[in-house]
């Protein structure tokens, strides 16, 4: 593995930036995005891999095996990221697939099975709206229909940007069914390993995902000449309904639920008007699937109690669910084999950040390994992954592949 060859690639796709100086936005379908895609389009055929796109924008790179008629290893992850966002997040993924190839291409390594390099389009849903769009409708959880219709903040619809992206190579969707197992690299996200000094992290498990938007009607009305008593202030009772969802998510659900109110709005937003409407975000996370439906439930419970109480209507509006997943343990021993042999520290642990890897588990074997973040800062302009600990990770990554290929 070459370090300089690593950077250099992390370096070139964060060099397409909407946002230079403050984090980096590269927006699916946007021409920073396209300009990533191009770059790793070139990348990928100057090592002789097959490139191409499907209807969804997911983009593919594919070296042949010696038996064409075996399944494929997929490796991959996402380009795109939030607004303001980090360095690595789905760049070390992209980047250690791109990087398997090509080590297989300059040891001589002859793979039995072929490789799939894939970079997922709108993982983060940041442009149109859904987390892991790309994947899941490559995986068929999601309509094309529904995926085409979603729209951007300018009312800009998928199936335009999609239209008016710059690739347009050959349609051709991986089936599913041709896959025979599919792993991702990616930076934890949280602080364990930095914690544990550890350099990698084999997954086990990724949390299901419930969001929601939460709606409150009460009634706007004078701040002055209202009595407390004859209230229905939306933005006060979605105060109480926020510390209840906190409380679920810290001591009523199970040990590794995580429920966050990120978002919030409320109208008419005035110093001196009491809130007759407030909207917040939900979001609550855990990696088993019954205590998942047991805290949204919960929740749901204390907020109507709460909306009665206080005399204003509560509505959720439930986005689509990503159910919890058990990833392969077997894929996860070779990962640990090869760290064991490179004498790399490791750990096995659960992820309770969801990705591509998440959706893919729906349809075939999974294998997902973390490297550290600094501090376990992510989504934001400080991610930080050192460069040595990349390079580890794409060598045990790169172990995989080849095992799991057959390369000999
Ligand atoms: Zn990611």
């Amino acid at each position: 593995m070459h370090p300089d060859q690593l950077t250099g690639m992390i370096d070139r796709i964060n060099s397409f930036n909407a946002t230079p100086g403050r984090g980096i936005t590269r927006l699916t379908f946007t021409p920073q995005y396209e300009a990533a895609r191009r770059y790793l389009v070139e990348e990928m055929e100057a090592l002789g891999l097959t490139v191409y796109v499907d209807d969804i924008g997911n983009l593919f790179g594919s070296l042949k095996g010696s038996d064409p008629n075996l399944p494929a290893v997929m490796a991959g992850s996402h380009i795109d990221t939030v607004n303001h966002g980090g360095r690595y997040d789905g760049v070390v993924g992209t980047v250690a697939a791109v990087e398997s190839a090509r080590r297989m291409i300059r040891e001589g390594i002859k793979p039995r099975n072929p490789f799939i390099v894939a970079v997922f389009a709108e993982e983060e849903g940041s442009r149109f709206g859904q987390v892991m769009a790309g994947s899941r409708a490559l995986t068929g959880l999601l309509d094309r229909q529904t995926l085409y219709t979603l729209t951007d903040s300018d009312g800009t619809p998928y199936s335009e940007a999609l239209d008016s992206a710059n690739l347009k190579n050959i349609n051709r969707c991986p089936s599913p069914a041709n896959i025979k197992c599919m792993l991702e690299a990616h930076i934890e996200q949280s602080v364990v390993l930095e914690q544990r000094s550890k350099v990698l992290g084999i997954v086990q498990s990724i949390a299901g995902i419930q969001q929601a938007t939460v709606t409150i009607e009460g009634t706007a009305n004078h701040a002055g000449a209202t009595p407390m008593a004859m209230r229905s202030d939306a933005l006060a009772a979605a105060a109480e309904m926020i510390t209840a969802i906190e409380d679920v998510g810290s001591r009523r659900a199970g040990p590794s639920t995580v429920a966050t109110v990120g978002n919030i709005d409320c109208e008419p937003n005035v110093s001196n008007v009491i809130s007759g409407l407030c909207r917040f975000s939900l979001d609550v996370r855990d990696s088993d699937a019954e205590i998942l439906t047991d805290a949204v439930s919960g929740i749901r419970s204390l907020c109507s109690d709460i909306s009665e109480r206080r005399g204003v209507e509560v509505t959720f509006t439930e986005k689509p669910r990503t159910e919890p997943v058990t990833l392969s343990r077997s894929i996860g021993q070779i990962f640990e084999e090869s760290a064991r042999k490179r004498n790399l520290p490791y750990m096995w642990m659960p992820s309770g950040a969801v990705h591509d890897a998440a959706v893919m588990a729906q349809v075939t074997e999974v294998g997902m390994l973390f490297v550290p973040s600094r501090k376990g800062r992510s989504h934001v302009p400080e991610e930080f992954t050192a460069e040595e600990d990349i390079l580890a990770g794409v060598e045990v990554f790169s172990d995989a592949v080849i095992s799991l290929c057959g390369g000999s």
